[in-house]
């Protein structure tokens, strides 16, 4: 009944555990697993940084068309009037705009007034593109001019003021981006209209303005606490090779492309990382994911399996503990109840010889020893458990220290039927030492010599002075110690798990007194065993820490 309770508990202790903690661990680990798996496979970091690419790509575009229409606003706003326009008129006005190649002014009226930046016409491709532009504003305003006015006034009217062309001129045998904007002008009456055409140098807006415009949309990015550094650039419709790239661009397959549309129409904008491509930087940041992962996985197990040790220790120890109470009780019961026997029958006064009576006093008097020898070890240990043991070191002549100790035990000894031999050296040194707590663990010793021999009954107690330490050997020829147990038969409440030693009273309590005892002494406990051939017990005490004691107690 006993067990099986002890072992469901155990069952649910584990169970607990495992519920607890190891299922909700090891769905967090599977979880995700599961989910980095699908960031994998769908490309998850990839399709993220491409968002933010894109909305990068749409900003730029906008502050593109933003800063071309503030450049076309100031030209046009100092525009001559229909019929007041002639070549000097808008030559002054290219003078003060140099960004811009050719104006064209076309008035029904007057016909096509033009003018392209006079300091530029030593060029023959300038010169060549400006005759082109002009021989093509010439024909297309004469036939065009009403149409295309209608449709300049229906896009004013959803708030385009300008309509955009580009153009390829040659400059040796390549050819460069431009692009134009045509809008409407009208006089001060408003009735007379004309057509106005700007053109950009192609040279400022392939050396300035793009240029500055990729940096600074970059730098704002950067502004807005952008952590991914980007680079950019601008390509024509059929060629790849960059007209204009922010500081930094690397060459390399552009992550994300957007064609522009308003004042550059033909060009694209194109994005990507400095040094890496999305793929490895996806790859990357997935393959460090899983390491953490693993990292964590780790630790958790470690984590579990120390959890489950010390749940283990804490139940074998409750385990210990329970099966204290009831040792002990049972080593008090025995005593008492031979004492009350003893006693009753003395009170009876019916005994019939004098060496009777002593029998029955000495019986009574050794179970009240071993009682009170019980009790001492229980106080001793519940002491040091509490931190409160002190001890009272004194120079003392080891010698009859075990003498005396041994001399009230030994007729018990031989009585039980042991052989018993003492062995005390002549040049053992006097060491500092607590008297008491020395001979409480030279009983203990012995007591456990006598409780675990069967069939060969010996006890030897030799005590010598080895190499700077005096030593206190205990040997039975026992039923010994299993190998594995050795380490843990100095533990608190422990007892070997041995039928033989079941049958046995005992409180697990001794041997780990012992070595409190002897290590508050500087010393140490040595047990050597063979199983079923029996044990040797020794304590070894440093003549340096008796010394030292001594010195200290003099001091
Ligand atoms: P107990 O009250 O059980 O004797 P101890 O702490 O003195 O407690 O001893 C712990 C265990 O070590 C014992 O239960 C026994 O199994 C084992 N043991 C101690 N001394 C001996 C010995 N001389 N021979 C065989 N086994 C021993």
């Amino acid at each position: 009944m006993k067990a099986k309770r002890q072992w469901s508990g155990r069952t649910r202790m584990m169970l607990t555990l495992e519920l607890a903690v190891v299922l909700p661990a090891a769905a967090l680990v599977i979880l995700s697993a599961i989910h980095l798996r699908t960031v994998q496979r769908d490309r998850g970091v990839e399709a993220a940084f491409q968002r933010d690419f894109y909305q990068v790509l749409k900003i730029s575009e906008k502050q593109f068309n933003e800063r071309a229409t503030d450049l076309l606003d100031d030209i046009r706003s100092q525009f001559p009037a229909p019929g007041a326009a002639c070549n000097e008129t808008l030559d002054r006005l290219l003078a003060s705009h140099p960004y811009v190649a050719h104006v064209f002014l076309y008035d029904p009226n007057t016909g096509l007034v033009r003018s392209s930046q006079p300091s530029r016409l030593g060029n023959a491709d300038f010169r060549a593109e400006s005759d082109a532009l002009s021989g093509m504003a010439d024909g297309w305003m004469k036939v065009d001019y009403k149409e295309e006015v209608s449709r300049l006034e229906g896009m004013s009217k959803w708030g385009r003021r300008y309509d955009f062309f580009d153009n390829n001129p040659s400059r040796g045998d390549k050819h460069i981006y431009q692009s134009g904007a045509l809008f409407l002008t009208a006089d001060s009456s408003g009735g007379n209209k004309a057509i106005g055409w700007v053109v950009f140098d192609a040279e400022y807006l392939r050396d300035h303005f793009f240029p500055q415009m990729l940096d600074s949309v970059l730098t704002h990015q950067e502004e807005q606490g952008e952590k991914n550094q980007v680079v950019m650039m601008l390509h024509g419709k059929y060629d790849w090779t960059p007209l204009a790239a922010s500081a930094g661009w690397d060459g390399g397959e552009p992550e994300v492309e957007r064609t522009l549309e308003g004042a550059f129409p033909g060009l694209s904008l194109a994005i990507k990382l400095p040094g890496t491509t999305l793929a490895a930087l996806e790859q990357r940041f997935v393959r460090t994911d899983f390491l953490i992962l693993a990292a964590i996985t780790v630790l958790l197990a470690g984590g579990i399996v120390l959890t489950h040790r010390n749940i283990a220790k804490e139940m074998a120890l409750a385990r210990l503990k329970s099966d204290f109470v009831s040792n002990v009780s049972h080593e008090l019961r025995t005593p008492l109840s031979l004492i009350r026997l003893y006693a009753e029958t003395l009170e009876m006064g019916r005994l019939k010889s004098q060496e009777k009576y002593h029998e029955y006093y000495s019986i009574i008097r050794k179970e009240s020893e071993r009682l009170t020898a019980l009790i001492n070890n229980i106080l001793d240990f519940s002491r040091i458990e509490a931190g409160r043991k002190e001890y009272d070191f004194r120079e003392t002549d080891m010698r009859e220290l075990v003498r005396n100790t041994l001399e009230s035990y030994r007729y018990q000894i031989e009585q039980s039927g042991f052989d018993f031999e003492e062995k005390i050296a002549e040049n053992v040194p006097a060491l500092r030492v607590d008297r008491e707590a020395m001979a409480r663990s030279l009983l203990n010793l012995v007591n456990n010599s006598l409780k675990y021999s069967q069939d060969r009954k010996y006890i030897g107690v030799n005590l010598y002075r080895a190499n700077g330490s005096v030593n206190l050997e205990v040997v039975d020829h026992g039923i010994g110690i299993p190998p594995q147990e050795r380490s843990k038969i100095f533990e608190k409440f422990y007892r070997v798990g041995d039928p033989l030693v079941h049958n046995t009273k005992g409180s697990g309590l001794g041997l780990s007194l012992v070595r409190h005892i002897v290590q508050a002494h500087g010393g140490e406990v040595l047990v050597e065993s063979t199983p079923g051939q029996g044990s040797k017990f020794t304590i070894s005490l440093p003549v340096v820490f008796g010394t030292h004691a001594a010195k200290l107690a003099s001091a």
